[in-house]
């Protein structure tokens, strides 16, 4: 893991955030990099975490630390491979004391009917979505239990909810995702630690991007239509969600105020699981 040492972050930000320690998988685009800066915006130091490009994300990470005066540090692991989980985890611990958040939010998705779908793809899914959750999870909760302070905050999806065409794997993952949030909410409800799942419904990122195409394909459909008749066409309120949404929900789930929110589905999908 590239970081430097733990600033003591005595800036004048009083927050009750500050100081505390978040790692957020997948979080080197799309949603993930929208609620790590917001966490570090909120004086929290942060583990960035996923792919791309190494210069870009020693950008990203310079970028946190001078504007908010946090420590920010990435991990490459890989969410498909336990023993990468659990060396993050462990990384974290070491350079910054403890871990206070856990994000996963890593995520990917294949759109095909269940007679083609390959394998090899259901098998990343599962890993990347559903699995990486439960390793980083067993890994974290013992240091919150000792501090009695945590969060676990799941991104879930409309789909740990509702199903749609041509999703198994992903709707598969969500689903379990979802179980396993309520269950570690029930096994550490008594130690100061909370774990809620956060569904959203669409959110114009390059994981929607990329399945554009692909529900084209699938459906025998265009494109445009795709976005119109597939995707608004779930939400009620015929716009997308926005990571600035599930940022500022995810900042809310780490005060004080959200103490008695655990083992909650956290629906921000503008109706569609309403229907
Ligand atoms: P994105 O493609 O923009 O970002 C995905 C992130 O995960 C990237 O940082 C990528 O590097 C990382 N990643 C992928 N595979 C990884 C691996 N094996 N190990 C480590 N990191 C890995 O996607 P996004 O739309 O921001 O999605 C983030 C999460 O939100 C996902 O779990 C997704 O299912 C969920 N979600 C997204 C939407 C949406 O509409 N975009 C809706 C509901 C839920």
């Amino acid at each position: 893991m590239d970081g430097t040492a733990p600033n003591s972050n005595n800036n004048s930000r009083q927050d009750e955030l500050a100081g505390k320690t978040a790692i957020v998988t997948g979080s080197t685009s799309g949603i993930g990099l929208g609620i790590a800066r917001a966490f570090a915006s909120a004086g929290m130091n942060v583990i960035l975490n996923g792919f791309g490009d190494p210069q870009e994300i020693e950008r990203i990470r310079r970028t946190f630390e001078s504007e908010f005066h946090v420590t920010a540090a990435h991990s490459p692991a890989d969410m498909s491979r336990p023993d990468e989980i659990g060396a993050m985890v462990e990384d974290a611990r070491r350079i910054f004391g403890s871990v206070d958040v856990l994000v996963n939010n890593a995520g990917i998705q294949h759109v095909e009917a269940i007679e083609t779908f390959p394998p090899a793809k259901w098998d990343a899914i599962i890993a990347i979505n559903l699995s990486s959750a439960f390793h980083g999870i067993r890994a974290v909760v013992p240091g919150m239990k000792e501090r009695r302070w945590g969060r676990i905050i799941n991104i879930a999806s409309a789909h740990a909810l509702v199903a749609s065409l041509f999703k198994s794997a992903y709707v598969a993952a969500k689903h379990g995702l979802l179980g396993l949030t309520k269950t570690i909410a029930l096994e550490t409800a008594e130690h100061g630690i909370t774990a809620n799942a956060i569904c959203p419904g669409y959110v114009l990122t390059p994981l929607v991007e990329k399945q554009i195409p692909e529900t084209a394909k699938a459906r025998g459909i265009t494109e445009d239509e795709v976005i119109r008749d597939v995707l608004l066409h779930a939400q009620p309120t015929r716009q997308f969600v926005t990571t600035e949404q599930l940022c500022a929900l995810s900042v809310f789930l780490c005060t004080r105020a959200a103490a008695s929110i655990t083992g909650a589905a956290l629906p921000v999908e503008g109706g569609w699981t309403a229907q």
